[in-house]
């Protein structure tokens, strides 16, 4: 496995492979975990060379949110990187990614301002933006993202469609622990208390799914599972379409973490 720290090298890496190289991207912010897992073992499948990229990206964070706390640990990550079949890693710093002068933003109008986009402003404008760079670093065939950020997905499948970028967005299945919720760098950052609580947020989720297949109120009736829970403070429940399927998605906020989740109510995820 080669590792890129820097443009330069990125580019090295990748120039004898040619213009055409069946690369496949899994972009992710690091402390790895199986839900990277996932995404690296699916591209490993599907493409003949897997690249994932490493960046703990600032211009997603807003002042106040957790960025400085944010788990991080190249090392670690580098060896389980080795350990999925990914061929090449791309950790670049801040510096390189955003130079002093660095001055041009993407943003995607109407799926970037909700949901995740209404409750944290920019975020999603960062998010288009870092894609859109290691899209245009690493030109890859297909970038992995998982259902767990669904919004995320479906609006850098937006992305690249409206700026014909010509790679293929896969959305691959949440990856969930044992009990149910879905694995996040951020779970690292609950207390024993709060991981507990947080089991609320998929049987909530799931509640809601079992709903909707009664035809009932999906909303409601996670709504209500989560308000039994006084550790966990709902923002939002929603059921949405995003890229063609319907969704049931929440955040909840757990002590001063962050967590959201979804489940398809229609459509698959495969
Ligand atoms: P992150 O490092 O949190 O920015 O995530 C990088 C990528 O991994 C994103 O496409 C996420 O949607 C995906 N991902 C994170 N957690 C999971 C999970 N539990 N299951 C599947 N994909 C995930």
């Amino acid at each position: 496995m080669t590792t890129a720290r820097t443009i330069d090298e990125l580019r090295r890496a990748l120039a004898p492979l040619g213009a055409d190289a069946d690369v496949g991207l899994v972009p992710t912010m690091g402390a790895l975990h199986g839900g990277h897992e996932a995404l690296a073992r699916r591209a490993r499948a599907e493409c003949a060379v897997v690249a994932l990229s490493i960046f703990l990206n600032p211009a997603q964070f807003s002042p106040g949110e957790d960025l400085e706390r944010y788990p991080r640990d190249l090392e670690q990550d580098l060896l389980l990187a080795a350990g999925w079949g990914v061929d090449l890693v791309f950790a670049p710093t801040v510096e390189e990614m955003y130079p002093a002068d660095f001055a041009t933003w993407v943003d995607v109008e109407g799926l970037g301002g909700t949901l995740e986009g209404a409750a944290r402003p920019g975020h999603f404008r960062g998010v288009a933006t870092v894609c859109l760079k290691l899209f245009n670093l690493v030109r890859p065939r297909r970038a992995y993202f998982g259902q767990k950020d669904a919004q995320q997905a479906a609006l850098v499948e937006r992305m690249a469609r409206d700026l014909n970028l010509g790679l293929e967005i896969r959305l691959v299945p949440t990856a969930r622990d044992e009990d149910g919720l879905a694995l996040s760098s951020r779970n690292a950052l609950l207390s024993t208390e709060e991981r507990e609580a947080a089991r609320a947020l998929p049987r909530a989720l799931a509640a809601g799914e079992r709903a909707h297949a009664a035809g009932e109120d999906a909303e409601e009736a996670a709504r209500s599972l989560l308000a039994a829970e006084p550790r966990l403070r709902p923002d939002y429940v929603r059921v949405e379409r995003l890229d063609g399927r319907v969704y049931l998605l929440a955040a909840v906020q757990a002590g001063d973490t962050r967590l959201i989740d979804n489940v398809v109510l229609e459509g698959a995820v495969e």
